[in-house]
């Protein structure tokens, strides 16, 4: 079975102040109608489910005014990227759903393609009065920078002359500066209530080596120097970014506009809207917290099952379809808030349940031994690969002498309301017969080994003779004699703190150790045959997948994406 590609419903969109924003641009008729947005990730670590909400809106929101969402590496940073980052992310995006070709034309940009004009750019702003070439130490400039209740001082190199500017600039890209003699900075206004606009650094002097462009640069654009320059280059209309960015949209604004000026882009501009981030609990969204995760081994890696980046919650068994209806039944909104995990998992069980095919499995085994069932005696099975779709079959497996049932579906001692196998007590094993049971053994810790039974011939599932037995218990069972045995990764939450770095906790103190519980499991024969990445209900069970990277072909072993209801919070 396969639904990484689930159809998108074409459910009426809720609106946003997002769309409200576009739908104003579009009876002005400030673009003509045209909408481009993008998705600018660092290939600086694996994409998370909160940049699963970004790019969900992004190139949702372009698709839905037809329109197009570039996919732009911000590669800006030499020191922390990296080519197998960049392609993690291409793999996370197209996973999702998504596509960054429009006509015959691919969309995928680098800000490291753009270096050459991003420098060209700067030394117009130099020539222009608009930048210089500051040498104050990094302390000097701090302390200069001045404070909330107190405006910043002017630096002693502010007054330098563009010529002397551009002299200096052309020799920081030639190498003749060491990292930290100099920087570009923009000349805004040093008393400016808003610290962005107190002369921000726009280039500095790195000696390092890019994934990209190699040794070829050693100074480096700042990011916000660099990202509304993107957007303009590529014709960006809006720039969705998250509520951090609101106050360095005056200088995003400022830098476009100077080079409005001189001529260099056509106005409008680009505009920058933001939005809340997207926190989740149970999980983590920093990318360096992530990270730590990974390089101290308290995960198996950037996908392991557990984690919430995006390459984790496909190995967990998670759809991309899911996903999607998490973002949309999340929305957009102006207001930093946590969403619970139940969301999430409920979008999957909401995705799931209508395709996954149902199958049994039984997680721990006990025996239970039919003794007036004969020994090499095999009823045939049947039961509905959905049980709201008969026309999707049905799946064939054998009723046995010896079975396997779940441990907890009996007991000794049973309190008030069980329903299910103690002695003298009739059930009903699902697809099978009525059952009655006459007794159990134990070893010598007294743990009970199994359990005895007799069958009732005439109460198969499915005969009129099933009619003839009233029980008060179903329980699910696969024959010993054909059960697939399977391992089956049961996850848990990685956290046991709902916010594990809230108010400054170290998040690794939060961590959940009970988070991976592996079993040996019986499965219904049929299950043998499930691909990687195919998934199924196991009925009373949950959701779950054939691991995309631990199957082999007529071997594979299960992750348990989530249970069937919601438990957390137990
Ligand atoms: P950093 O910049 O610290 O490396 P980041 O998480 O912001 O980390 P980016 O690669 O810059 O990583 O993110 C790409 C895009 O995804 C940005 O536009 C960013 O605003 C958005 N984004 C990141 N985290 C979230 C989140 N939790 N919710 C919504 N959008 C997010
Ligand atoms: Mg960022």
């Amino acid at each position: 079975m396969s639904n990484d590609r689930t159809e998108r419903t074409d459910a009426p969109v809720a609106s946003n102040f997002i769309r409200n924003a576009i739908d104003e641009d579009n009876r002005n008729r400030k673009w003509a109608g045209r909408v481009e947005t993008r998705f600018p990730p660092e290939p600086n670590g694996y994409l998370h489910v909160g940049h699963a909400k970004s790019i969900c809106l992004n190139f949702g929101v372009a698709a839905d005014y037809d329109g197009i969402c570039h996919l732009r590496f911000d590669d800006t940073n030499p020191e922390k990227e990296s080519m197998e980052y960049a392609d993690s992310i291409v793999e996370a995006v197209e996973w999702l759903g998504y596509s960054w070709d429009k006509a015959g034309k691919s969309h995928m940009y680098f800000a490291s393609d753009y270096y050459e004009q991003l420098y060209h750019f700067a030394e117009i702003l130099i020539e222009r009065g608009k930048a210089y070439v500051d040498s104050q130490s990094a302390e000097e400039m701090r302390v200069n920078r001045g404070s909330a209740t107190e405006a910043g001082r002017p630096s002693p190199f502010r007054d330098r002359t563009p010529a002397e500017n551009l002299d200096l600039f052309r020799r920081m890209r030639a190498g003749e500066f060491a990292e930290g003699a100099h920087v570009l900075r923009a000349k805004i206004d040093m008393a400016s209530p808003n610290f962005n606009m107190r002369d921000p650094v726009i280039y500095r002097i790195r000696f390092a080596h890019h994934y990209r462009t190699g040794d070829t640069w050693c100074v480096y654009p700042m990011y916000d120097y660099a990202h509304c320059i993107s957007d303009a280059i590529e014709g960006i209309t809006h720039s969705l970014c998250t509520l951090e960015f609101e106050d360095h949209r005056p200088l995003y604004d400022w830098v476009l506009d100077q080079l409005a000026q001189a001529g260099e882009f056509k106005r409008p501009l680009p505009q920058q809207i933001e939005f809340a981030r997207l926190n989740v609990t149970y999980a983590i969204t920093s990318k360096r917290k992530l990270l730590q995760l990974v390089t101290e081994k308290h995960v198996a890696g950037w996908d392991d099952p557990r984690m919430p980046t995006i390459v984790g919650l496909r190995r967990r068994g998670f759809t991309p379809g899911s996903i999607r209806l998490f973002c949309d039944r999340i929305g957009v909104s102006k207001a930093d808030s946590w969403i619970d995990m139940g969301v999430l998992e409920q979008s999957l069980r909401d995705d799931l349940d209508e395709a996954a095919p149902r199958a049994i499995a039984v997680l721990d085994p006990l025996k239970l031994v039919i003794d007036n069932f004969p020994e090499d005696g095999e009823e045939p099975c049947t039961a509905p690969v959905h049980p709201h779709h008969p026309e999707r079959g049905s799946r064939a497996f054998p009723f046995t002498r010896e079975l396997w049932i779940e441990r907890e579906d009996f007991n000794e001692h049973p309190p008030k309301g069980y329903f299910r196998l103690f002695p003298g007590n009739k059930v009903r094993l699902k697809y099978g017969f009525i059952v009655e049971c006459t007794g159990f053994d134990k070893d010598e810790q007294g743990n009970v080994t199994a359990v005895h039974c007799n069958y009732f011939a005439d109460s198969k599932s499915g005969t009129e003779g099933a009619n003839n037995y009233k029980v008060k218990g179903t329980i699910h069972w696969v024959s010993a004699k054909t059960a697939y045995p399977a391992e089956v990764r049961l996850y848990d939450r990685l956290f046991n703190e709902p916010q594990p770095d809230a108010g400054g906790r170290d998040f690794l103190t939060a961590i959940n150790p009970n988070s991976k519980r592996v079993v040996q499991a019986y499965l219904e024969p049929g299950a043998a045959a499930m691909n990687a990445e195919d998934r199924v209900q196991f009925e009373r069970h949950g959701y779950f997948v054939a691991d995309r990277y631990d199957s082999q072909p007529g071997k594979p072993v299960f992750n348990r994406i989530v249970s069937l209801k919601d438990s957390w919070g137990r």
